[in-house]
């Protein structure tokens, strides 16, 4: 198991990244992965305040999270020898410093500054490019550090994004314990909780979360911190990924660029929680009242590639056994299915 060694969330915890760095021992050179924007957002500061505390850095801005983007911040690291990488940014940026950090053996500090998927404490990055397009192992940060007020201000859209996340784990659960029961998969019920227990924080401060309140996106912040342990915990994605998210990949494959991961997995969740016979009511009031999409429309795509993406959805990951079966739902189930469920 690896699991983040400290983690802090509060604000303008930024300030505290140099003393982290040398609590845990790191104290010459730090390489940062950031974007374009969060550079200005955030990790400019970061790095004045490393090089104010000592530190010698060296910085690269990723627009996407390639496999190129991946193997040119390699050697953009391994030409610097740091002996800490900080991804400092949303989803992308950490993804891709979690992959290269890994890649070179060398201990990464996740710093999100957005909260739209659990990729920012998990074990696991979301790389294009490869040939599977789901995530694959990398390694646990060393540490989070997460600034309550950098994340509040950053467009709510992102916010109800990691609300989806995190409520795919009603579904994920549901499903590894299928997989538990048909395949006799390993079934680890401590991780199993702690995911689920993030997608009952979120059921129960929906309110709280779409009033933008600091408690609402602390809740949502921790439980997505919650999901990347629970990984880390079973050693797999499990605990967090199950039919909602070969959906949403699905979806990837055949509509690209549409939605955000979160809100194609807030829908799936929907969807998938009706065919598990649970009360996917629920789970699309609770998305609604979050303001995350529900409906095919506001994911911005056709009700076809719906149907299509959920009929194809088993061949996506054909071990990670679901409700979905080994052969899938057929075209028409598919297409009642998203119908029962107003996502078409
Ligand atoms: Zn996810």
């Amino acid at each position: 198991m690896q699991l983040p060694r400290e983690i802090v969330i509060g604000n303008h915890t930024l300030d505290a990244i140099p003393e982290i760095c040398l609590k845990l021992g790191f104290r010459d050179l730090a390489f940062i992965v950031t974007g374009p924007n969060t550079y200005e957002i955030a990790a400019k500061s970061v790095i004045d305040s490393l090089e104010d505390a000592g530190f010698k850095t060296d910085y690269t801005i990723v627009k996407n999270s390639t496999i190129e983007s991946v193997n040119e911040t390699i050697s953009k690291i391994m030409s610097f020898k740091p002996s800490i990488i900080l991804g400092i940014g949303g989803g992308k940026d950490i993804d891709v410093a979690k992959s290269s950090s890994a890649n070179l053996n060398i201990p990464f500090i996740s710093v999100p500054t957005t909260a739209s998927h659990d990729g920012i404490s998990s074990p696991f990055a979301s790389i294009k490019g490869l040939e599977k397009p789901y995530s694959i192992k990398a390694q646990a940060p060393i540490a989070i550090i997460a600034d309550l007020e950098i994340i509040s201000n950053s467009p709510y859209r992102f916010i109800a994004s990691g609300c989806g996340d995190i409520i795919a784990k009603y579904t994920a659960v549901r499903d590894w314990k299928l997989a538990h029961m048909i395949k006799n998969e390993y079934y680890g019920d401590y991780a199993a909780n702690l995911a689920l227990m993030s997608a009952k924080l979120i059921l129960k401060n929906a309110q709280l979360i779409s009033r933008r309140s600091e408690e609402g996106v602390r809740t949502i912040v921790e439980a997505l911190i919650s999901c990347g342990v629970a990984m880390s915990i079973a050693g797999s994605t499990r605990p967090c990924s199950g039919s909602e998210h070969l959906f949403t990949h699905a979806l990837d494959l055949t509509t690209p660029n549409h939605a955000l991961h979160g809100e194609k997995c807030g829908v799936g969740t929907i969807m998938c929680a009706y065919l598990h016979n649970a009360n996917w009511k629920l789970i699309r009031k609770v998305l609604r009242k979050v303001q995350a999409p529900t409906t095919a429309k506001e994911l911005g795509v056709e009700a076809e590639d719906i149907v299509k993406a959920l009929s194809i959805a088993h061949r996506i990951r054909p071990e990670r056994y679901t409700i979905l079966g080994e052969s899938g739902i057929t075209y028409e189930a598919a297409e009642r299915l998203a119908k029962a469920t107003y996502v078409i």
